[in-house]
């Protein structure tokens, strides 16, 4: 059978008000990988809200994306992006709800319309174990 998902780099659901919290070691990862120190990444790249750090917007033709999408959808720390955007779309709000998967697939291509839900739900759990293993991240929202 055909994958249940294989994203389409088309970038979309990297626009925005970007919801993209990083933690300390995945901004000196990128840090490291822009070959810059952490107070510049943090300077330039994030925002600080509520206590955490948050992957910073630019403006491209009106519209706020995050500032590491580039202009052919790609990604600029694709190798080292944080977790959220590695999990994407098995998130857990989105496992647990039919109803929010139903609706992401209307704009995002990357879904098999063929697969059910029940699939993705199963696919996700191994993305998942492949790179959370046991562990809870942080992020209540993952
Ligand atoms: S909207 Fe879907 S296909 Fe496009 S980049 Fe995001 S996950 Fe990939
Ligand atoms: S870090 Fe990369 S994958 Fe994540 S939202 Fe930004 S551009 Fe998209």
């Amino acid at each position: 059978m055909a994958k249940v998902f294989v994203c389409k780099m088309c970038g979309e659901c990297c626009k925005g008000e970007g919801g993209i919290r990083v933690t300390l070691p995945e901004i000196e990862t990128m840090a490291r990988y822009l070959k810059i120190n952490k107070e510049e990444f943090i300077k330039n790249y994030c925002k600080y809200q509520n206590g955490h750090y948050y992957i910073r917007e630019k403006e491209v033709n009106g519209e706020k994306v995050c500032v590491f999408l580039q202009e052919n959808g790609g990604c600029a720390v694709h190798s080292c992006k944080p977790l959220p955007c590695k999990l994407w779309p098995y998130w857990r709000g989105i496992l647990n709800s039919e109803l929010d998967w139903r609706a992401l697939k209307t704009f995002c291509k990357g879904f098999n319309p063929n697969a059910s839900f029940a699939e993705f739900v199963e696919e996700g759990k191994k993305v998942r174990q492949a790179l959370l293993g046991n562990k809870k991240d942080e992020r209540e929202y993952l």
